[in-house]
């Protein structure tokens, strides 16, 4: 152990935790969309400042990321903020709070900066319900000289790992002929049909596909009046998987049954895959067991798994390209779900206040642990590239 909790303790006196709830329930009450998170941004840079951090922006290019950064150049370890909302639920997946827990775990942290041998980074890191911040982050190179990164984020229980789906979306177009659906529909080539197959030809692969891989989609269009053919049919799809390999092979696949309909139909496909894909999130064991051994201190012991709940995150982009933790805080009731105005309103309720400070202690003291242990760090390393 590198440090002492009262160390840390005492780095957190009563008027900072003040400070930080109510910033939470400034956040939760002025929700901001993805790429919209100025107010936001604004409000947490101006807490940093006043604790005497420099706030860099726009940071890989976005205007709301930011970093703030403590410890001697070189590597560092990053801790990463989310603070974007959901729209019509606002907070419902309580980035408000995930936002103040980090900012908490790095003044904590921050506050032994002068025995740091390596340094503690803070990003905020916009966009994770829409558009993937992180991964224009990483592929900006914000990641580049990072030794492992961070984050908690609020649930309905307490666990140190929940496996996260890589998805990658994708918009199929099938382009056919317009004719009277009465008089020549034979002169037509319905698109919409195409549109059907493709759905019916998904059904079928999903009996072929593993039970921790993912496809759903929405017909967005389907065609503009049951008398004409619909020369004009469009279908939105996720596609989840565990890892990159399944995630790609499974993608190819729901592809080709939208190849296969256009053949069937005669109608032209169009595939448009989008540019955030949210990879899978790696584990790393040996950062987990940073964070085992230090539930206890911070006053948290882990819930009942719940390994069919699988959503995915662009921390998992991060994964990727450097040693990853992705820890659950219990700030609701069990058996609240998350995206829902049931959990926006627990993410500002005086309840959460326990999880908020309980999160920012096991972060600070694992990234303290972490940094003041040089096998832990390189262990978790090789680990890293191991895999
Ligand atoms: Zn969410
Ligand atoms: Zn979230």
């Amino acid at each position: 152990m590198g440090t002492s909790l009262e160390k840390l303790l005492s780095a957190f006196p009563a008027s900072e935790l003040e400070r930080l709830i109510a910033t939470r329930r400034d956040l939760h009450r002025h929700p901001e969309l993805a790429y919209e998170e100025h107010r936001a941004v604004g409000r947490i840079a101006a807490l940093l400042e006043k604790h005497g951090h420099t706030v860099e922006r726009n940071v890989g290019g976005l205007a709301t990321a930011f970093r703030a950064r403590v410890g001697p150049p070189g590597p560092a370890v990053a801790l990463l903020a989310e603070y974007d909302a959901l729209p019509d639920v606002g907070h419902g997946c309580g980035h408000n709070l995930i936002s103040m827990t980090i900012v908490g775990a790095f003044l904590s942290a921050a506050a032994q900066a002068k025995d740091l041998q390596v340094g503690i980074e803070l990003v905020g890191t916009p966009a994770e319900e829409r558009g993937g911040g992180k991964g224009v982050l990483v592929e900006a190179g914000v990641f580049r000289d990072v030794d492992g990164a961070m984050m908690i984020h609020g649930f309905d229980r307490t666990l140190l790992h929940q496996d996260l789906l890589g998805v990658v979306r994708a918009t199929f177009e099938w382009a056919g002929k317009a004719a009277h659906a009465s008089a020549d529909p034979w002169e037509g080539v319905n698109a919409l049909d195409a549109c059907v197959q493709t759905f019916n030809a998904v059904s079928m692969l999903r009996q072929q596909m593993r039970p921790d891989c993912r496809i759903h989609g929405v017909v967005a269009d389907g065609g503009a009046a049951a008398n004409i053919i619909p020369e004009r049919a469009v279908a939105d799809f996720n596609v989840r998987g565990p890892s990159l390999a399944s995630m790609w092979a499974l993608y190819r696949r729901v592809v080709a049954c939208a190849e296969a309909a256009a053949v069937a139909t005669g109608a032209r496909l169009t595939v448009t895959q989008h540019r955030d894909v949210y990879e899978p999130l790696k584990r790393n064991q040996a950062l987990l067991d940073v964070f085992a051994d230090n539930l206890g201190a911070a006053g948290l012991g882990e819930g009942p798994p719940a390994p069919d709940r699988l959503a995915s995150s662009d921390i998992g982009n991060v994964s990727q390209v450097t040693p990853t933790i992705h820890a659950w805080i219990a700030i609701a009731p069990l058996g609240t779900a998350i995206h829902t105005r049931e959990f926006a309103a627990a993410a500002a309720a005086p309840g959460a206040r326990a999880g908020l400070l309980a999160g920012a202690k096991l972060m600070a003291l694992s990234a303290v642990d972490l940094l003041a242990d040089p096998a832990r760090l390189a262990a978790m390393k090789e680990e890293f590239r191991g895999r």
